[in-house]
């Protein structure tokens, strides 16, 4: 079994799509293991992006990650990792395959919907980040 970081963003909360999205993961398999819902400070929001450090897109990623109240999941599953990563398709919903969960639900590029940890290391980090302090649900 693997483990991964699965999150809601604002514009698929604030759409109320939360119920359509996991309603997608559950159908794919994964166990839901902790959840939450939470509003990042832009602070928190460039922590949690902290590997994008320096590119282009990053201020403009941290207002809307900031902008409203976001679901990280923590999902366990086999072939968590890449499964989920396949299950939400390309960051550009333009590019994504159909049926794909940013194929379905995301705007653009920048709000696309759902994040997905892309490696072993990213998803420890994230899970970390998210679920982390002491009271979490797990
Ligand atoms: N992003 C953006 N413009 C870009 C690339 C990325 O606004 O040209 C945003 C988008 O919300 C994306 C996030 O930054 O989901 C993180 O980028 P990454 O390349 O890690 O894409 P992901 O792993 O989310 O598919
Ligand atoms: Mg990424």
């Amino acid at each position: 079994m693997e483990e991964t970081l699965f999150m809601i963003k604002p514009d698929a909360v604030g759409a109320r799509k939360v119920g359509l999205i996991l309603a997608e993961i559950e159908k794919a398999g994964f166990e839901i293991v902790a959840m939450r819902q939470i509003r990042m400070t832009a602070d928190q929001a460039r922590r949690f992006y902290a590997m994008h450090e320096g590119k282009p897109f990053l201020d403009e990623l941290v207002a809307f990650m900031s902008s409203g109240p976001a679901v990280p999941c923590h999902l366990r599953r086999q072939n968590a990792i890449l499964g989920l990563r396949e299950l939400i398709g390309a960051t550009d919903p333009k590019e994504a395959k159909p049926g794909t969960i940013r194929a379905l639900y995301a705007e653009s590029k920048g709000k696309n919907a759902v994040h997905a940890s892309d490696s072993p290391e990213s998803a420890k980090t994230e899970i970390e980040f998210m679920f982390g302090a002491v009271g979490a649900a797990r």
